[in-house]
This record gives C-alpha cells, structure tokens and sequence, in this order.
C-alpha cells in the first residue's frame, strides 16, 4: 500500500448523451443469451458444465471476498498487485467496476433498511431490490467520497471505468477453451447465476432466514444461502459485524470464501484477516435474539433440515482433510528442503574432497612426468655414451685390425718378396750348386773315368780277356 497517493478528487459528471436504458441493453442481452443452451449446435459438455460451476465458485470468491470483504468492509490485508488480481476477478464477474460495488454496499451498511437504504426490500419491492436498483439510472454512478481509500489507486479506478475488460477477456478464454458452448454455457449461463446468486443477499437476506443478533435492519442468517453463495448467506451475522474476514461465525456455519481467504494467507497472499471478538462473538443477552447452538443431530430445524445438517458435517471433514493434508505437504516440504540441504552440503563435501583427490593426482602426475623427463635424459645419455664408446672401440678395432692387416700384409709382402728372393738365390745357388756339382761330377766322372782308363790300360796288359766287359758295363751306367 502506498500511503504517498493522494486521495482521488473526481471530475464533475458530464450528463451522458446515451439515454439511460440503452446501459441495460448487455444486462438484458446476458440473460437472454442463456437461452442460446436450446441451440442444436450447443451441447452441455464436460468442458462447458466444468466452465460454468468452476467460473461460478471462482467469480463468486471475487465478488464475496474480493468486492465485498476486502473492498468494501477491509476484512483483511494484502499486496497492490494482489488487490488488483482480486478487483480483476470480481470485475470478470460483469457487476461493473470494485469501486461503484464498494461504494454502494457502504451506503447499503450505513442506511440498511432505512429509507435511503439503496435496495431495500423493506422500503421498496422485492423485486426493487433484487435488481431494479441495477437497472436504474439513478445508481449508475460511483460515489468516490464513499470509497476514497481505494480510488486513490488509478489501476483500481482504470478497472472501474473499463469494468467490461475481465468479463470479455473471460468469454474469450472460454471460447478458446470450449468453443461456443463454452461460452454459452461457461460465462453467459454462469455469469446470470453469479447475478442472481449475489443480488439474493440482498433481496432474500434482508427476508427470510434467522436472526441471532439484535441489529438495526432485518438481515438474516440462511444456511441455504451461505451454500450457494460461498458464505454469504450469514447474513445477520455480517450486519452485527461487518468487519470480520470470516461471516460465518461457527464451526458449523460454513463459510467457502472464508476457507479460501485462509489457504491463500497460508501461501502469504493475504494477511491480518480480521475475525470477531470474543465478546462480540458472545454478547450480554440482551443483544441475542437466538442463541448461537449447533444443530441437532438427526432432527430438523426450520433454517437447517437434515441435509443440511449432512452438508455441514461433510464440508468439516473435507476441510479437516484439507487442513491434514495441508500439515503434510508442509511437513514433506520441510523434510525435502532438508535433504536438499543435506544433500548440497554432501555434494559439497564431495566436490571438495575431489578437489584435493585432483589436485594430488596432478601433483603425483606431475612428479611422475619429471621423473619420467629425467630417466629419458639419463638412458639417453647412457645410450650416447654407450654408443659412442662402442663406435671408439669399433673404430680403434678397426683401425688396429687394418694396422694389423697391413702389417701382415707388408709383411706378407715382404716375406713373399724375401722368399722370391730367396728361393732366387737358392735356385740359383741351387742351380749353380748343381751346376757346380754337376761339373765337380763330370769333372770327377772325368777324372774317375780317366783314372779308370789308366786303371784299365794298366790291367789290360796284365789281365787279358775281361777287361772290355767291364768297361762297357760303367760307360754305360
Ligand atoms: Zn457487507
Ligand atoms: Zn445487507
């Protein structure tokens, strides 16, 4: 809430150039389209008849709590944007704009059943104050001063002057949802419900029903009502105290729209709903008419016959249910954002962990590298070493060997020249040798065979006869 808007001052009027009647024309045109349902073309179906009672709960929510308590009687507090979804809601349902509704249900609490009461059915028809007052051009107007904590806010005033938007939008979104018996049966059928459902409160409920506490109209308490009109109908509980969130005031008036407003405080959309207190709720009695007491059980009253008795006993135990499944969601909810929790701190601890496990691995992996680097620079100097001793020594071998070779081979050479040499000289010693020899012995053969002849011619005069053998024989030997 922004307390920096001012108070809104309103422009005068300009007489409208439309005669006031032609205002009613989309009012009238709304109820006779409801008999569009009798088209071949139109069918009930499960989509369509889902349109239509959950369109109706949902716009009836926005008019009972929204419209009614929130704008009208502030039971309860909540955000701008929220205040706007619920004026947008109540708007959709075509009872034009929150701040002409507000303004006149003020005036209404002000004057009810008083002569300047606005719809009144003890002043004026039953019929004057179910819906002649809509259709007169004397309440077409939003009284600002009535409603000035609110008309401050210009979207709130943009909705009223443009009160037709939601509801259009809505025929639209049933269009598209359902086609066209979606929107006969979803927002023209449910739309005229709605009306009717809302005008009740103020014909029937100032009429018929209970009246528990002592106030200065003729407001009623009716069962019946409060069920079709999510709460509504405690009526007379409403005039007695009008600034309660809840209407109905026990455990047995039920009391939807209350219901609803309470699930949505759970999820922190409104706040600070206003109820009754204790001493209004139980007052001296004098100020009772009825005493507050449950129904019995079994037995039928005139405001509340068994049925409703069943109704009542149903709707607590649903709502017990809901209430016990609303703890459990928030228990679950809780225990999942624990786990969660500890979940994150685990995965966090894991993360940190492999972390440091990485960072040592890299560590390790670095070592291991440097190592590994300098092993390799190491063999590879051994192997150069190595290799280069190896190719020393080749060399040195080789190079001893071919000095060796060439050694031998000089001396090879040499022995062979020395042997040529020698073999030379001894052949030639040899030759000479024998040459000699052979000389000596021819010399010798010479000398002997010449001995010989003198040897013979001195025996041939001795010995004759034997001498000639013997000489042929060594001649010729
Ligand atoms: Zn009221
Ligand atoms: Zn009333």
């Amino acid at each position: 809430m922004s307390a920096s808007l001012s108070y809104y001052e309103p422009p005068a009027e300009k007489p409208s150039s439309f005669p006031s009647w032609v205002k009613n024309i989309p009012f009238l045109l709304m109820h006779l389209a409801c008999f569009l349902v009798f088209l071949p073309d139109i069918h009930a179906t499960p989509a369509a008849i889902a349109l239509c009672i959950g369109l109706y709960v949902l716009r009836m929510f926005g008019i009972t709590a929204g419209y009614h308590r929130y704008f009208s009687h502030r039971a309860y507090k909540t955000s701008r944007f929220f205040q706007f979804v619920m004026a947008w809601l109540g708007c959709s349902a075509m009872q034009k704009g929150p701040l002409w509704w507000s303004s006149h249900h003020r005036h209404h609490h002000l004057h009810s059943d008083q002569e300047e009461d606005v719809h009144s059915p003890h002043v004026d028809t039953l019929w004057w104050s179910h819906i002649g007052w809509v259709l007169s051009p004397e309440y077409t107007h939003t009284d600002w001063h009535a409603i000035r904590d609110f008309s401050k806010y210009p979207e709130l005033r943009w909705l009223d002057r443009n009160h037709w938007v939601p509801g259009l939008t809505l025929a639209v979104l049933c269009y598209l949802i359902a086609g066209w018996s979606g929107v006969v049966w979803g927002f023209f059928v449910s739309t005229v419900i709605t009306y009717h459902a809302t005008f009740c409160i103020n014909s029937f409920c100032h009429i018929i029903g209970r009246v528990r506490y002592k106030t200065t109209d003729k407001s009623k308490n009716s069962a019946l009502m409060a069920l079709i009109t999510l709460g509504e109908g405690w009526h007379n509980n409403h005039h007695y105290y009008q600034s309660s969130a809840n209407q109905g005031f026990f455990w047995w008036e039920f009391d939807v729209s209350y219901y609803m407003l309470r699930t949505l405080s759970f999820f922190g959309l409104v706040w600070d709903l206003r109820g009754v207190p204790e001493a209004k709720l139980h007052p001296k009695p004098e100020a009772v008419v009825s005493p507050a007491l449950p129904p019995a059980e079994g037995a039928g009253n005139a405001v509340q016959p068994p049925v409703m008795v069943s109704l009542q006993t149903a709707t607590q135990s649903v709502l017990a249910s809901l209430t016990q499944a609303a703890e459990v969601a928030t228990q679950a909810a809780t225990a999942a954002k624990q786990l969660a929790a500890n979940a994150g701190s685990s995965l966090s601890q894991i993360a940190d962990s492999a972390s440091v496990q990485a960072k040592h691995a890299q560590q390790s992996l670095a070592h291991a590298a440097e190592v590994a680097s300098q092993s390799a620079a190491s063999l590879k100097e051994s192997v150069s070493q190595a290799a280069h001793s190896a190719s020393e020594t080749l060399w040195h071998a080789l190079e001893s060997a071919a000095t060796l070779a060439k050694q031998a081979s000089h001396s090879a050479s040499e022995a062979i020249n020395a042997s040529g040499d020698y073999a030379k000289h001894a052949a030639d010693s040899t030759k000479l040798a024998a040459s000699q020899a052979a000389e000596a012995a021819s010399h010798a053969w010479t000398q002997a065979a010449e001995k010989l002849s003198q040897a013979v011619h001195s025996l041939n005069g001795k010995a004759t006869g034997l001498v000639p053998v013997t000489l042929a024989a060594s001649t010729n030997g």
